[in-house]
């Protein structure tokens, strides 16, 4: 049976009763299943009775919190779908966002009311700005929750009806609005239930946003469809991150590459009892794996589980499955994650590995493009078909833009984004290789790696690198560390230090803005 996303993760919810859903990391307030369920069906009925309907979005625009859920969960009741905005949106993003999605609501918090009305204003088109906490004189949509109305009954096709119009994050151009039917989300879901395993008695920090559709999937659909308790955290900032895992007791988190490299590198680690980690999920990004095995050592876990997506694929595609890396009290299992794996393919879900040269499919060790075909392939880009049929073909493949490479086993080693390939005289060189073996480096904090062009007209790498704190390190220093592990093409060629790496909430290295800036520089 199809279900829409609200049952699909909420249907087990009267069973799960007192268990605590969702738990807020600093201020301990807890909402139980019981109470998740009957708060967002009251938000539901009453912002049906205020109009809200089926085709409508609403835009929900706010850190993580223990009412999110409530919320998304709402409006899907309705029939509406739920583009979220990121936190830190500035007032031009916001509105553009609302414009592009014809949103009619936005849900926010107290402290973003001010950038949501500027924003509401200026796209147009919003009939109401509601609450997600509470201020003085302004609606709340607790208050919503305490009024009586009739539940909504709208009629929603899975296949087709849109649950979630969540953005692109804008790592390569201007984030692009994904439209994702209940079936994409509940069925990624589904697909995700034997390998994701987390159910009661797990605890899950939630760090990154509900708002990408990493953490809605991850942090919030997949463990509250599981009855595990989801521990909201508002941002990353390391030291309340180690104490939400102390003391609530963490058996999971989910991470991207910076969070992986502070757990690896940062000294204040050692200052935390993280021994209820069971498990540690990494994606988004390129993660070294030699960095994934230091991290892993330093917890005492036999490996970092990467998982392989994007907003595209609502979002998962590979899996490496903990139980390939779960700590036994038997042997250790021989047949464990090669290093660097990002999974092994999802059921119901194609792979192929297509040659940027000729367009022909490749085989095992072969490294190409890599094409989707699945259920949660997105339904397209919002009110850009030409771009939606530049990335699915009329076979429904999705060209994903990324390249990567399977082995004899079937795991999937992802390189790099195409575009980010640097071409050194004609040979190609992955941006994520060079950071990977500068962050190896021990006086290396980050790094980031782009093509720039020398005085001859060629594009050659150049390293954007942060010292560790009071560690010396030159620029020849750096070339040289390089240059005695690679290729000779692939050298780096140019160095820069900086205080820190530009990068997305997800962990993401905004090269863009590296090259913003490589060009600011030579203008000069
Ligand atoms: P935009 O499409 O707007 O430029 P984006 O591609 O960063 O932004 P997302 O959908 O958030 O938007 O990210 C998906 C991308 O993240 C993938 O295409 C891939 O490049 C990268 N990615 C995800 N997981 C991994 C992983 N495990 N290893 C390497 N890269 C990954
Ligand atoms: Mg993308």
């Amino acid at each position: 049976v199809e279900l829409p996303i609200h049952e699909a993760v909420l249907g087990r919810a009267a069973e799960y009763g007192a268990r605590p859903a969702l738990v807020d990391a600093l201020t301990g307030t807890t909402l139980d299943y019981a109470r998740l369920d009957h708060l967002s069906r009251r938000l539901a009925a009453a912002l049906a009775a205020s109009g809200l309907g089926k085709g409508d979005v609403l835009a929900l625009h706010s850190p993580n919190s223990v009412l999110f859920p409530v919320v998304f969960y709402a409006a899907s009741r309705c029939g509406a779908a739920v583009t979220t905005v990121h936190p830190l949106a500035t007032e031009a993003e916001f509105a553009r966002q609302l414009t592009d999605s014809r949103a009619s609501r936005i849900v926010t918090v107290a402290a973003l009311l001010d950038t949501a009305r500027s924003a509401a204003q200026r796209a147009g088109g919003i009939t109401e700005i509601l609450l997600c906490d509470r201020a003085d004189g302004h609606r709340s949509v607790l208050d919503l929750t305490a009024e009586d109305h009739p539940d909504p009954a709208p009629e929603i096709d899975p296949a087709t009806d849109l649950a979630a119009l969540p953005y692109s994050s804008g790592t390569t151009g201007a984030p692009k609005g994904v439209m994702l039917t209940h079936r994409n989300i509940a069925t990624n879901l589904a697909q995700l239930a034997p390998v994701m395993a987390n159910g009661p008695g797990d605890r899950i920090l939630a760090v990154l946003p509900f708002f990408h559709i990493y953490g809605l999937t991850a942090l919030m659909n997949a463990p509250l469809r599981n009855g595990a308790t989801v521990v909201v955290l508002p941002r990353f900032d390391l030291r309340p991150f180690l104490t939400a895992i102390e003391q609530h007791r963490i058996t999971e988190i989910y991470t991207a590459p910076p969070i992986v490299l502070a757990l690896a590198k940062h000294p204040m680690v050692e200052e935390f009892d993280l021994s209820s980690l069971r498990r540690v999920l990494c994606a988004a990004a390129p993660l070294d794996a030699g960095l994934a095995a230091a991290c892993a050592r330093r917890l005492g876990l036999p490996a970092v589980l990467q998982a392989y997506g994007m907003t595209e694929l609502s979002p998962a595609t590979h899996v490496v499955p903990p139980d390939t890396a779960r700590p036994t009290t038997t042997a250790p299992r021989a047949a464990g994650p090669p290093p660097g794996a990002v999974g092994t393919l999802l059921p119901s879900t194609e792979l192929r590995i297509v040659s940027l040269e000729t367009g022909r499919d490749l085989g095992p060790g072969e490294t190409g493009e890599i094409a989707i075909r699945g259920p949660q392939v997105m339904r397209g880009y919002l009110g850009r078909p030409a771009e939606t049929d530049a990335m699915i073909d009329p076979d429904g493949w999705l060209h994903t833009g990324d390249i990567g490479r399977t082995d004899a086993a079937g795991w999937l080693h992802v390189v790099d984004r195409v575009k980010e390939l640097i071409k050194y005289k004609g040979y190609q060189v992955a941006p994520a290789d060079l950071e990977a073996l500068l962050l190896a480096h021990e006086a290396v904090a980050d790094a980031a790696v782009i093509g720039v062009t020398d005085d001859d007209g060629n594009e050659i790498p150049k390293a954007f690198v942060v010292r560790r704190q009071g560690a010396a390190l030159t620029a020849d220093e750096v070339i040289a560390y390089v240059a005695e592990r690679v290729a000779p093409y692939k050298k780096v060629r140019r160095v820069e230090f900086l205080d820190s790496v530009p990068r997305a909430t997800t962990g993401k290295i905004l090269r863009r803005e590296l090259r913003a800036r490589e060009r600011n520089s030579t203008v000069r």
